[in-house]
């Protein structure tokens, strides 16, 4: 028997978190502009209300309106935890991958602004994905626990469940494929370049890609070592190691609902995709030129096309808020119809969302994490982040 569970409505969620000021700020004598209130975040260009711009940044501070205000479904400040990050995004991550439906987490801002810290984390400050991943592994042990499920159903009639998972953690540089858990083919190049393909009924998928079995935290965390050192970095001026890959941790989360009388099985399976986006900040800002402007011309595309189709998405999920009448200052320009039909989602215009299309949209949940740093000095990045992450949402 199909044990799905009743269809949810295709979920979108935007939060965003500001990290305290870093030591380089702190040094700089700079002063925090962004404050946050429950679900609202506010950044102002003259936080102390004396009217005078603070040089360091914010040149938007001679606009008549210094002072912009944000909400989004979670905010949360330089104090925030880990483990209150997780219980609000991670657990629904979850609970929708019990229930057997995909799930898609992407982490949006400025290079140093928290994407990896958020993600990742690290040593005893995990992130969501270690801690997902311990969820999924804890699951794992279940089965374990209730020892083979073949010997312990027979003769109690009883249906059973397993589980297993499986993970694959690949960069998309300049709109190809690497895949972070292969050997390198040499000592030189870093990474066999992957192909898209199109399956004709699950849709894009990475030819070749390498996918692990994981049973145990120790191969997770292993895994993510390998995956770490292969990623690609280039110096920019931003910041002498500025991410200019999307890094994207897939989990596949598989029920096997054995029946009975052991005459059936049924497959449930959900995945997880953990998106670390490559730095959001624009060429003007890093001053990059020759190969880097190539980089980030392709960073700035698909940044671009995640943010139209999470709105697109947005759109079709958001018909009590009346989606076919869009507001008119869109910042992606969703196609819309005005008939009442769905709005075009556009897939194909970049890799990263192209790859993700199986697992965005239907009864996926899609949640945008959008960091900002909240020093004045980087003001400009931050409104610019805190804009694209509220029209994500906007219908
Ligand atoms: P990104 O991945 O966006 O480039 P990182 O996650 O590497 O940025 O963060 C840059 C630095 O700031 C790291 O040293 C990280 O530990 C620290 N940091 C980021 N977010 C937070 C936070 N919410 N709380 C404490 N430290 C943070
Ligand atoms: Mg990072």
């Amino acid at each position: 028997a199909k044990k799905k569970k009743r269809a949810k409505e295709n979920s979108i969620k935007v939060a965003v978190r500001c990290r305290p000021m870093n030591d380089r700020e702190l040094d700089m004598g700079d002063m925090a502009c962004v404050e946050i209130e429950d679900d609202t975040l506010t950044i102002s260009a003259d936080p102390d209300g004396t009217g005078q711009v603070n040089c360091i940044g914010g040149r938007s501070a001679r606009s008549k309106n210094p002072t912009r205000a944000f909400t989004f479904d979670y905010c949360y400040g330089p104090e925030s935890e880990q483990a209150q990050v997780f219980e609000d995004i991670g657990t629904g991550v979850l609970e929708n991958a019990f229930a057997g439906y995909n799930a898609s987490v992407f982490a949006y801002g400025q290079t140093g602004s928290g994407k990896t810290h958020t993600m990742l984390g690290s040593g005893v400050d995990a992130g969501l994905i270690p801690r997902i991943c311990w969820c999924l592994v804890e699951k794992l042990h279940e089965t374990e626990q209730r020892g083979d499920p073949e010997t312990s159903c027979l003769g109690t009639g009883a249906e059973s469940t397993t589980y297993s998972l499986e993970a694959s953690y690949l960069e998309i540089y300049n709109e190809r494929c690497i895949d972070l858990l292969a050997p390198p083919p040499n000592n030189s190049e870093p990474s066999i370049k992957l192909r898209v393909r199109e399956d004709p009924k699950s849709g894009p998928y990475v030819e070749d890609l390498t996918t692990v079995p994981v049973r145990s935290m120790h191969e997770i965390r292993r895994m993510m070592a390998v995956g770490a050192r292969a990623r690609t970095v280039a110096a920019t001026n931003m910041n002498n190691k500025s991410s200019r890959s999307h890094a994207i941790f897939t989990l596949v989360f598989k029920q096997t609902t054995i029946s009975g009388d052991l005459s059936s099985a049924t497959d449930t399976v959900s995945k997880i995709n953990l998106v670390d986006l490559a730095g959001s900040e624009r060429v003007s800002a890093s001053g990059v030129k020759g190969r880097q402007l190539t980089e980030t011309a392709n960073i700035n595309r698909s940044l671009h096309t995640l943010g139209r189709v999470i709105n697109a998405l947005s759109r079709s999920s958001g018909r009590k808020r009346g989606y076919n009448t869009p507001s008119k200052d869109n910042l992606f320009g969703t196609p819309t119809t005005s008939g009442g039909a769905p709005p075009l989602i556009p897939y194909r215009d970049s890799t990263l969302t192209w790859l993700l299309k199986p697992s965005l949209g239907g009864n996926s949940r899609t949640t945008m994490f959008a960091t900002v740093s909240p020093a004045m000095v980087n003001f400009e990045e931050s409104l610019t982040t805190l804009r694209y992450a509220q029209e994500c949402s906007r219908v």
